[in-house]
């Protein structure tokens, strides 16, 4: 199978990152416990929006965020059964790109530069599985999808959903 993985919220929990800079920027103690739903964002007061926008454009925003739970060990297996692609948005933030394959690097080594797609729009790909955390990215995929959980998708719908990397490795290895 070829099966293609975005790094946001799947791979790299840039949700909680976002968590982290606002309660730094504004003295707060927000936890993921206390967010049912919604991006970031939509979850603080309406004063605090424009910071958490501009989160992503701050150098080493994508650098050091924190791997999602078994991620780093089941990718590693999911590589050696499938051909497997990191597919992540890279062009949206200009600073993404570099502080993405950097990541990889640290973190997931074994996955060589020619398995790294950083890249826009992702309808473009073609293989047989993609798991994103965007519906946006999964509505156009012409092979098969899994949604994987977020507070800011919990309200979509139509899309077979995946919580943890443990499910994950159930499916597919
Ligand atoms: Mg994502």
């Amino acid at each position: 199978m070829t099966i293609f993985v975005d790094m946001d919220d799947v791979l790299a929990d840039t949700y909680g990152k976002h968590i982290e800079l606002y309660n730094k920027e504004h003295q707060q103690e927000l936890n993921i416990n206390q967010i049912s739903s919604g991006e970031m964002w939509q979850n603080v007061p309406e004063e605090h929006h424009l910071s958490i926008r501009q989160h992503a454009l701050q150098p080493g925003f994508f650098r050091d965020l924190e791997p999602i739970k078994d991620a780093i060990p089941v990718m590693e297996a999911l590589y050696n059964k499938h051909d497997v692609y990191i597919a992540t948005a890279a062009t949206q933030f200009p600073n993404s790109l570099i502080e993405k394959s950097e990541w990889l690097a640290e973190h997931m080594p074994f996955i060589t530069w020619q398995h790294q797609i950083m890249c826009g729009d992702k309808f473009i790909l073609n293989g047989d599985l993609l798991i994103d955390d965007r519906t946006y990215n999964l509505k156009d995929f012409k092979g098969d999808t899994l949604l994987f959980n977020s507070p800011h998708n919990v309200n979509d719908t139509g899309f077979t959903r995946v919580a943890t990397w443990e499910e994950i490795a159930k499916i597919l290895l």
